[in-house]
């Protein structure tokens, strides 16, 4: 199918999906039995030339790239509330050493953590400029629209970053994230039915927004006086994400043919999305499958 984002970031599928190859002069793709590595051919080309450059001019030596969409996108059975239409791209924060990890290394090996243990502040033995620099040249790129870091990164770049200071409001703070960073692209052109996120707001996010986090949203909770006990409740079975949640192009995009690449880069047992894609795709009724992940609880937008 031509190649398209259909729906929002985490509620939709993509058509035309590329993967990206396992290996790149300066990457690696991770967790190759996930089967994962599909994306729109703009973002493939994006993280293609993200490695070159980084590798040219930043000092970061080359990719570890984590998860980015299934081959036809769509909802995953664990990890990613997003990363549905082939638009989101997870790099690790670990660079990539001088040698090619085999593919159990690439199962087994984890992104390292840039944050001192058990804080919410970048740990300065780990940091480099060349973190910073990765990050900041993904957030050049105009196709990008946003990168989601933990918010001590965030603040580190806010304290050190020496660049343009205006792409520092790309970089977004958010749970998580302090193995990797995510990188999403805008809508691309000829995705008339990709659901645009709202833009990033137009300051550096690096001063009372970003408190929050350290004050509010991070802040270890205060133990809570025991109140009396509650009357049982029955535990809420969570909704699931069903096929007709998705625009119904996604039906289309499920049942159109494959090509053969798409089933064999799925490696081992692991490859199960694939699978229940498969399924899916096969049943005569698929608006009424169940769906492959529970809707997550809503947080603050990234
Ligand atoms: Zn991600």
């Amino acid at each position: 199918m031509p190649s398209q984002a259909y729906g929002f970031y985490s509620k939709g599928c993509l058509a035309g999906g590329r993967a990206i190859a396992t290996d790149g002069e300066y990457w690696q793709a991770m967790r190759l039995s996930r089967n994962r590595r599909w994306g729109h051919p703009e973002l493939i080309a994006t993280v293609e030339q993200l490695s070159r450059d980084v590798a040219k001019y930043d000092g970061w030596p080359g990719l570890l790239v984590g998860d980015i969409s299934q081959p036809r996108g769509g909802p995953m059975l664990t990890g990613h509330a997003s990363h549905q239409v082939g638009l989101d791209a997870d790099i690790w924060l670990t660079p990539m050493p001088n040698r090619r990890f085999s593919a159990s290394e690439r199962e087994a090996i984890s992104a390292k953590s840039v944050l001192k243990s058990k804080s919410v502040v970048v740990d300065p033995k780990i940091w480099t400029d060349a973190h910073a620099g990765l990050i900041m040249r993904a957030a050049s790129y105009p196709q990008v629209q946003r990168i989601l870091v933990h918010p001590g990164i965030k603040k580190k770049l806010c304290d050190s970053w020496k660049g343009d200071r205006a792409l520092l409001a790309k970089v977004r703070p958010y749970y998580g994230h302090h193995y990797h960073m995510h990188v999403r692209l805008r809508c691309p052109k000829g995705s008339a039915n990709c659901k645009a996120q709202n833009a990033v707001p137009a300051d550096q996010g690096c001063g009372k927004v970003l408190d929050w986090w350290f004050d509010v949203a991070l802040k270890p909770k205060k133990p809570t006086k025991p109140s009396k006990p509650k009357k049982p409740t029955k535990p809420k079975k969570p909704r699931q994400m069903m096929l007709n949640d998705l625009p119904s192009a996604c039906t289309g995009v499920l049942n159109a043919a494959g090509p053969a690449s798409e089933a064999s880069v799925t490696i081992g047992a692991a490859g199960i999305e694939q699978t229940v894609y498969a399924r899916i795709a096969g049943n005569a009724s698929p608006s009424s499958m169940p769906a492959l992940i529970p809707i997550p609880t809503p947080r603050p937008t990234p």
